[in-house]
């Protein structure tokens, strides 16, 4: 492992009966980076994200979060990560306000009122502090989501398809704030099929095709192996990977 490298995915592979959901990934993401997921439906990004949040146990292979191994350490490997899922579920009968309380007592996080009060004005939540988790719009529903990922400061974030049901000032806000993440330390995992919002975001790119690693490196990389031109777009680099 790199000294900068947070997650740390070494020769994983998902099996699900006959079906080999993630087949022997490697790959490491440092600090102040942002790698994009990528890859058609089925390919094993969800698969791989979860089973870094440490969901789902690997069929062989390992993963560690800040030098903790999910299988030996997994509590002190998940006090460092934060998993956002793209259909989160939030608490009916709790209100904004209290999610994040639950997650600041959970994580036992210090100022917890204070950083709760940042989130809510960031990602402009303060009018919904007190309205409850049934009572959102799916928009609203995802930013409570992100902000209880954000709230004990994670050094690793994954981020399932986040910019699902965000209104476009919403995403734009989102780019900032995970851009600043990364710029203070976080490394962090993005999987989505909105090539554009991935190309803007992210430092790295893996290209997932059949549970398979097409591609991991920099999307200057991407672009010299799948396109004759530097300028090629994600979209394009996205769809010469695919042919190939
Ligand atoms: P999408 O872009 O559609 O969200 P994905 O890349 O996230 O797709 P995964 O959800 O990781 O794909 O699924 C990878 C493969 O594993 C698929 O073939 C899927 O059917 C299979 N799979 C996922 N979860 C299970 C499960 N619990 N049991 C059996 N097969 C599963």
């Amino acid at each position: 492992m790199s000294d900068s490298a947070v997650i740390c995915v070494d020769g994983y592979r998902k099996v699900y009966g006959s079906l080999v959901a993630v087949a022997n990934l490697s790959f490491q993401v440092p600090a102040n980076s942002v790698l994009g997921l990528i890859g058609p439906n089925g390919a094993g990004k969800t698969t791989t994200l979860r089973a870094i949040a440490g969901i789902i146990p690997p069929t062989s292979g390992s993963i560690s979060v800040s030098g903790f191994d999910l299988a030996d350490d997994s509590i002190e490997a998940k006090r460092r990560l934060a998993y956002v899922p793209d259909d989160p579920r939030l608490f009916d009968s709790l209100t904004v306000w209290e999610h994040l309380d639950f997650v600041a007592q959970a994580y036992e996080v210090e100022d917890g009122e204070a950083k709760t009060e940042a989130l809510l004005e960031e990602f402009e939540l303060c009018e919904k502090r007190d309205t409850l988790g049934h009572e959102l719009s799916r928009g609203m529903r995802q930013k409570v989501a992100i902000c209880c990922g954000f709230l004990h400061e994670p050094a690793a974030i994954l981020l399932d398809e986040p910019m699902t049901g965000l209104d476009p000032m919403a995403i734009r806000h989102f780019r900032e704030s995970i851009a600043s993440r990364a710029e203070q330390g976080a490394a962090v995992i993005i999987s989505s099929h909105l090539l554009k919002e991935v190309e803007d975001l992210c430092t790295d790119l893996l290209i997932l095709i059949r549970g398979e690693a097409q591609f991991t490196g920099s999307l200057e990389d991407a672009q010299r192996q799948f396109s004759d031109l530097e300028s090629a777009s994600l979209e394009e680099v996205f769809f010469r990977a695919m042919e190939e």
